[in-house]
């Protein structure tokens, strides 16, 4: 019974930390472009929660081509929440 290592420390890489990774990647899979402006998506932390947004919308908005580029639905959706225990 000895020299045992944790398992969720193998790498520095924790059980949530590789299931926040897999979903990244997933989201990225699924969505790769904006289906509006065909503008590759990323993947941002806001409010305690990680969005796929299309890149467009991180640029400031200014001018008229900021304006226009409002008035489009860009991709924008939740991928994961980092709230601890969220509810089901
Ligand atoms: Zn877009």
């Amino acid at each position: 019974m000895s020299g045992s290592v944790p398992a969720r420390d193998i790498g520095g890489v924790t059980d949530a930390n590789a299931r926040a990774v897999e979903r990244i990647e997933s989201a990225l899979d699924e969505t790769p472009f904006c289906a509006s402006c065909n503008a590759h998506t990323v993947v941002v932390a806001h409010d305690d929660r990680l969005w796929l947004v299309c890149a467009t919308l991180q640029r400031p908005a200014t001018g008229i081509r900021g304006l226009l580029t409002r008035l489009v639905a860009h991709e924008r959706r939740l991928v994961l929440s980092l709230e601890p225990e969220a509810a089901a």
